[in-house]
């Protein structure tokens, strides 16, 4: 069974006006596959924690996007031999563009659509042993660091995403990930159980 483990927890805040962000980064082992979800923005913060893990940037195997904002696909490409996948394609570095069928391949890692905070947002579905489903949501939850990241399960439906592009699209969302998951990774905060 697949293992998780977030190598970078995201963040989101201001210093001095000056905005910082970069979403979480999850790394899933997987039948010797090595997949990174969300590479996020930090360099230093992701190769330290790879390393930690005995990896390098040559051991990732794919890099699946929850959507294209750049605090979470920015250092997408620094993984030269990986796959890059989205909601529905898989992107290699000679220019080819296939198709998913909403698993990452070689795997039962599945990639289901959960559009909102943007049109082509996806998120994550992984079965492990020790925490059932892990659904890694990238931003149809997230909080900014200030923000007290509360999860009862109204306080989830009415946090408000002020990027949000589509919002009724967003709490459909919501409401698809709840159901499906025992533990949420969000795009930036804490990893959380679900209230089921
Ligand atoms: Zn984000």
């Amino acid at each position: 069974m697949a293992e998780i483990k977030i190598l970078v927890k995201g963040y989101a805040r201001e210093e001095n006006g000056i905005e910082f962000a970069s979403s979480t980064a999850t790394l899933i082992k997987d039948g010797g596959l090595n997949i990174i979800v969300d590479s996020g923005m930090n360099r230093e913060m992701l190769l330290v924690n790879l390393v930690k893990e005995n990896l390098s940037i040559k051991d990732i195997d794919f890099v699946v996007l929850t959507h294209t904002h750049l605090d979470h696909c920015l250092l997408a490409g620094i993984f030269g031999n990986a796959k890059v996948l989205d909601n529905s394609n898989i992107f290699s570095f000679d220019g080819k563009i296939d198709e998913h069928d909403g698993k990452v391949p070689n795997t039962e890692i599945e990639i289901i659509r959960t559009p909102g905070h943007d049109q082509f947002h996806c998120s994550v579905l992984v079965r492990t042993e020790s925490q059932g489903v892990v659904v890694i949501a990238g931003d149809v939850f997230w909080w900014a660091d200030e923000e007290k990241q509360k999860i009862d399960r109204q306080s989830l439906f009415e946090h408000k995403d002020p990027y949000v592009k589509d919002p009724k699209a967003l709490q459909k969302s919501r409401e698809k990930v709840l159901g499906l998951a025992d533990y949420i990774i969000p795009g930036h905060g804490e990893m959380f159980k679900v209230n089921k």
